[in-house]
């Protein structure tokens, strides 16, 4: 009898210690870098059967999400996955993340401390592209979910989660349709949480505490394409005025003509939620915001960190005229890259382009734009949601609404929530979020598993 026993506690230990092993977050993320999701900007070289091997690889790491809730793909390399909750009543509240990753700049996987694809796990840290952008925000909800599950968790309200495979090159194909098949089913939510926000160690104006930075709006985006037609001919008898002349004249106008600054709703809150914390005089600025804002926003658009948030900026980004050197051509085209406040339309943006190029002979067109998403309750039930899971993991937190000045995926769904949040319970520093698409990226194992735990208690609190 004592035999069988100590077998058995010998089992028991064996199997505690090898789940212990096998269940361990960093290496299974480690694991999810290695699989080479990556989006290129010409889909054809975009190699589709890793995105399988990654939803095989999610199935066999994550047993109970797949078999016990239901997992649907969408649109072949999307998952959609929903945990029922006991109260119907209820609304449910979604959870968002990317699959997919962008590619290595070509000459710089050598600058990189690890192979970027190796998911090479060393000094408590997770190394590899992905690691925070953001195969983190899709095995970290995972994470929460398994253990939630294996812990006998009963949500109350409806959970969804919604991992798109293109978000690095539009989203079109994963969040959106991954938007339209839940517009299909009819399903609507109070809130939903992408990713976008994360816990800074290291603000510079709050260098004692870390800032949990809450995205309650993103910055919309347009781009404007500007023609100037005209004479061409051979270049022994050129015209007064070339096509590539006047085009560059509009240009210059446009670059010289930024548009003026102004401090939207989140972008005081953030101020305002800092102020108390601040020494003086930025307490007093940011405190006083009515008699302020002008010359606060007047200061922040002269630095270039903080320009992006007082206004909607402009960014030369292509230019494209000429085929022979000894040809004037007929026709120069350039593209011009616009990140909007909210509150701007694409219909202002094109008319104060139109206003300050002041030349009918260029043409001034865009193809299309994608909504705009509006800004999110910062006093309502979500946001109070994500700011409790905060203080639970980092109770010495400052936690600010903010505005995100990039654009995820979260603009496919928000005719389906009343509210969009954009936070992942991270804890990474500027120097470290500034890698993001860039070289080296990591996360701290530590912070990795700190995202896990707000996740968690995200589930936890926002399921009641
Ligand atoms: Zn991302």
């Amino acid at each position: 009898m004592s035999r069988i026993l100590t077998a058995l506690t010998a089992a028991l230990l064996l199997g505690g210690a090898m789940s212990s092993a096998a269940s361990d977050p960093a290496q299974r993320l480690g694991k999810a870098i290695q699989i080479k999701t990556i989006s290129h900007q010409d889909s054809s070289q975009i190699d589709l059967r890793e995105f399988r091997r990654f939803h095989k690889f999610l199935r066999a790491s994550y047993p109970r999400v797949f078999t016990e809730l239901e997992v649907e793909t969408v649109n072949d390399y999307s998952l959609l996955i929903r945990w029922p909750g006991s109260d119907p009543s209820l609304q449910p509240i979604l959870f968002t993340a990317h699959m997919d990753v962008v590619p290595i700049e070509p000459g710089t996987a050598d600058d990189w401390e690890h192979p970027p694809f190796a998911g090479v796990v060393a000094d408590g840290r997770i190394y590899g592209r992905g690691s925070l952008d953001d195969k983190q925000g899709v095995l970290g909800n995972l994470e929460a979910a398994e253990s939630l599950l294996a812990e006998g968790f009963v949500p109350a309200r409806t959970m969804v989660f919604a991992f798109g495979h293109d978000e690095e090159i539009s989203g079109k194909d994963g969040a959106g349709k991954l938007a339209e098949r839940m517009r299909e089913k009819g399903w609507h939510f109070s809130w939903m949480v992408d990713e976008g926000g994360m816990v800074i160690s290291d603000n510079p104006l709050l260098p004692d505490s870390p800032v949990a930075i809450i995205n309650v709006a993103e910055k919309g985006y347009l781009t404007l394409t500007l023609v100037a037609t005209g004479e061409g001919g051979h270049s022994s008898r050129p015209p007064k005025t070339s096509t590539i002349g006047r085009l560059s004249a509009a240009l210059e106008r446009i670059e010289n003509n930024p548009f003026p600054t102004r401090i939207v709703g989140p972008v005081a809150a953030m101020l305002e939620t800092m102020g108390p914390h601040l020494d003086q005089p930025e307490r007093f600025f940011f405190s006083n915001l009515w008699l302020t804002g002008g010359l606060v926003a007047d200061q922040m658009g002269e630095d270039p960190t903080t320009n992006s948030f007082v206004r909607t900026t402009t960014a030369l980004t292509m230019f494209n005229a000429g085929v022979k050197e000894n040809v004037v051509p007929q026709r120069a085209e350039a593209k011009v890259n616009f990140r909007l406040l909210p509150g701007d339309t694409p219909e202002t943006v094109v008319n104060y382009i139109t206003e300050v190029v002041d030349d009918p002979a260029i043409e001034i067109s865009y193809d299309q734009w994608d909504n705009v998403p509006g800004v999110s309750d910062y006093t309502g039930s979500g946001f109070s949601v994500i700011s409790e899971a905060v203080s639970e993991v980092y109770p010495e937190a400052v936690i600010v609404p903010s505005l995100l000045v990039a654009t995820t995926d979260t603009r496919h769904y928000i005719d389906l929530a009343d509210n969009q949040y954009r936070f992942q319970g991270m804890l990474v520093s500027l120097a470290q979020a500034s890698s993001v698409h860039g070289t080296n990226e990591y996360i701290d194992i530590s912070s990795y598993e700190k995202a896990i735990e707000v996740a968690r208690q995200m589930m936890i609190l926002g399921a009641r």
